[in-house]
């Protein structure tokens, strides 16, 4: 028994590729592939992989959508995050000294 889904790239089907050509001789076609679902991509580590078969469809279908996606959580506002931010003298391989920028998250689990 096979568990799958169909690729979610609204291109999928125009990409000449060998294993998306279905059909007999005189009436192929390119076919959207299957993407597997298995025990190993259920449940919490569900992601985008069990809907997309390539990095390539998903970056098709989020451009195609991209106003519904950000609609589902719109950014009103910057977020922040609190850093520490030193000067620290470092060297270099051929011994030349610099001072470079050195960022730390604050920690905010103390007390
Ligand atoms: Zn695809």
């Amino acid at each position: 028994m096979s568990n799958f889904v169909w690729c979610h790239g609204p291109s999928c089907h125009t990409n000449d590729t060998q294993d998306r050509l279905r059909g007999v001789k005189g009436s192929k076609v390119l076919r959207t592939k299957k993407v597997q679902q298995t025990q190993w991509n259920s449940g919490e580590r569900r992601n985008f992989y069990n809907y997309f078969c390539s990095n390539g469809c998903y970056n098709d279908f989020a451009n195609k959508h991209i106003q519904e996606i950000v609609a589902i959580a719109p950014r009103t506002e910057a977020l922040e995050t609190p850093v520490n931010v030193e000067k620290v003298q470092d060297t270099t391989y051929t011994g030349h000294s610099y001072t470079r920028v050195e960022i730390s998250r604050v920690d905010n689990d103390i007390g």
